[in-house]
């Protein structure tokens, strides 16, 4: 039997005039159909009735969250080898930057297969990283002997003891927004810098797929962000935005993922073209960029 977890207040302002938004298909694993729900006091989106905690896992087990790529051959496969190396460097360089420190502590949530992790322990950083998924965190060991911890280890983290907490697309999975909105303020130094990239759903890729754009992912993705909505989510944690940072690179992803996922032909190209439209129109408004970085400190 599965149980659906319902919102009746809305996560950013405690609003309860929610209402539907659109209807959305997980074209990635379960071809379900779920409902983007809207708060009318904050404008907040979400996907609402999503799967809990236990039951959200198998709409993860059909998807390539972990990459094969290592052993795939191609063009495709190369440009993704090259445009993930340097988006590595620029996410650690944002954090030396964003922290004013060459090392430090670090807690990076979502570690995923422990790229990133990886990269700032050879820049020197003592890293902490937390990831869900057992597999994920099998493969960042083997591969890098990276140790990561489940979601168990949020129990055991100290006050005051990170000078930097990184979420690289992985804020809008994450089941307990409020809860974690608090522990980030907790575990964050008074100095230090929170670092979260999220998808944009005000950005121009984002209005030209509507209920197909990728980046809805549903249900995997439970919130969804806009500059707008990222403002309040900060300040009612207690932090402010001091920088947002348009990635570039997104727009062409997001937008051959969307043309591959509605079957289209030629997905590739039709992305290419439609992501290189997405970006010229993001150039000068960060608005528009079809994911963020948003750095924030404590207000
Ligand atoms: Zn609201």
């Amino acid at each position: 039997m599965s149980t659906k977890v319902h919102i009746e207040s809305c996560p950013i302002c405690g609003g309860k005039s929610l209402h539907k938004a659109f209807s959305a298909i997980d074209r990635l694993a379960s071809h379900e159909e779920f409902e983007v729900w809207q708060c009318k006091d904050c404008g907040f989106k979400f996907t609402q009735d999503v799967p809990d905690e236990k039951e959200i896992d198998k709409y993860y087990e059909s998807t390539d969250y972990i990459s094969h790529s290592d052993i795939e051959q191609g063009l495709m496969n190369r440009l993704y080898h090259v445009a993930r190396r340097m988006m590595l460097t620029a996410k650690a360089g944002h954090v030396t930057r964003a922290t004013g420190m060459r090392q430090g502590w670090l807690l990076d949530i979502g570690s995923g297969t422990g790229y990133f992790a990886h990269l700032m322990t050879e820049w020197g950083w003592n890293v902490r990283a937390i990831e869900k998924n057992r597999k994920a965190r099998a493969f960042a060991q083997q591969h890098f002997g990276l140790k990561s911890d489940g979601e168990e280890a949020y129990s055991t983290l100290e006050p005051q003891s990170f000078d930097a907490i990184t979420l690289w697309h992985v804020l809008e999975h994450l089941q307990h927004l409020e809860e974690m909105g608090d522990s980030f303020h907790r575990w964050l130094k008074d100095e230090g810098a929170l670092v979260i990239a999220v998808p944009n759903h005000t950005s121009t890729d984002a209005r030209h797929y509507g209920a197909d754009w990728a980046a809805w992912d549903v249900p995997r993705h439970l919130w969804h962000f806009s500059p707008d909505t990222m403002r309040q989510f900060a300040q009612k944690h207690g932090f402010r935005i001091i920088k947002t940072i348009p990635m570039p690179l997104d727009a062409f992803y997001v937008s051959m993922l969307s043309e591959q996922r509605m079957g289209h032909s030629n997905s590739f190209l039709k992305g290419l073209w439609r992501g290189f439209l997405a970006w010229v129109s993001s150039c000068g408004h960060k608005e528009r960029s079809s994911s963020l970085i948003y750095v924030l400190k404590k207000a």
